[in-house]
């Protein structure tokens, strides 16, 4: 099977480690040719555009930003489309608008190509450690054809549907997960002004029902003043935005994803964006003087 791969950023230069590490030919794209470097020396076949990845491949797997960059390599003057093959898989894992992936699998079946949206969770370490959890919406018998590619990349797979399935549940968790990151920060912010050392604080809460993924990152990050990404602060924003969205085509209210959008805009707004989402307490180490730092 040859595989393509769009997207060599944080997550898909691990992704597509693995793929090749596997044994696959792969195609790859971005919009930077440095960022394949790695892959080149691997064996991997560069492509200066999506479109010859598309003609190069039976399946293609993009991990881009945005909706905006996804619908630009699916539909562009270059894009997949204009070079799918009958019987051709698309797998997005990009975290991305179930809406987009609906419309791109309703045109793409036209072609007889079949699309999965299978975005992941584990960040960049699972993406690097090949654990991530996947969770994909599609036709079952094109994911059955993938399986065996996923598993490269994943320990956990699931499958949740239809197109579009996958990043309801993506946008789920990281509603979930961002919240826990905002209110982790507003915690640990107000524990070290009020006068508890950091490491004191952490200690207990991970064992206490405050416990929290995004909390456990801490010794790793915030507290040696390690605001590298990992998970970006545009990325996030772009999440939360993305979950907000679907609260309100399905009518459901989200005011905490709401307050957590409006930090992640302060962030933002502070010069954070391309920092890693633990940022989130820089601008409330700002205002409280106290920073939650830990030295060893
Ligand atoms: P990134 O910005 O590091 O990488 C994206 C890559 O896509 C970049 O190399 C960029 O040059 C390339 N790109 C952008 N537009 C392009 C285009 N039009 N054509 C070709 N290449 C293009 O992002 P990332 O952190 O690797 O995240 C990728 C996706 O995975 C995002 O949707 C993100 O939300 C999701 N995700 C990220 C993490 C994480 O921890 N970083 C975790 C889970 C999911």
């Amino acid at each position: 099977m040859d595989i393509g791969f769009i997207g060599i950023g944080n997550m898909g230069k691990h992704m597509t480690g693995h793929i090749i590490g596997a044994g696959y030919n792969l195609a790859v794209n971005d919009l930077s040719k440095a960022a394949a470097a790695s892959l080149l020396e691997k064996g991997a076949m560069w492509c200066d555009t999506p479109a010859e990845v598309a003609a190069a491949s039976q399946v293609v797997f993009t991990s881009l930003p945005t909706p905006k960059s996804v619908e630009e390599v699916v539909y562009g003057i270059n894009g997949l489309m204009t070079r799918w093959k009958e019987g051709d898989i698309y797998v997005d894992t990009s975290t991305n608008s179930p809406s987009l992936i609906r419309r791109i699998a309703a045109d793409a079946v036209k072609k007889g190509v079949s699309v999965l949206d299978a975005p992941v969770s584990g960040g960049t370490k699972g993406a690097e450690a090949g654990t991530l959890a996947i969770m994909v919406g599609g036709d079952p018998a094109s994911l059955k054809k993938v399986r065996d590619v996923l598993e490269t990349m994943g320990r956990k797979i699931f499958a949740v549907g239809d197109a579009g399935c996958g990043n309801v549940a993506k946008l789920v968790n990281n509603l979930i997960s961002l919240a826990c990151n905002s209110i982790s920060a507003e915690g640990v912010a107000l524990g070290v002004k009020a006068g508890i050392n950091p490491q004191v604080l952490w200690d207990i809460i991970t064992v206490s029902t405050g416990n929290n993924w995004c909390l456990q990152q801490y010794p790793n990050t915030t507290f040696k003043g390690n605001f590298e990404p990992g998970f970006r602060v545009d990325l996030a924003y772009k999440d939360i935005g993305l979950a907000l969205d679907l609260g309100e085509e399905y009518g459901v209210p989200l005011p905490v994803g709401i307050a957590v959008k409006k930090e992640l805009q302060d962030t933002i707004k502070a010069g954070f964006s391309d920092k890693g989402v633990d940022a989130v307490i820089l601008p409330l180490e700002k205002t409280t003087g106290a920073a939650a730092r830990v030295s060893h």
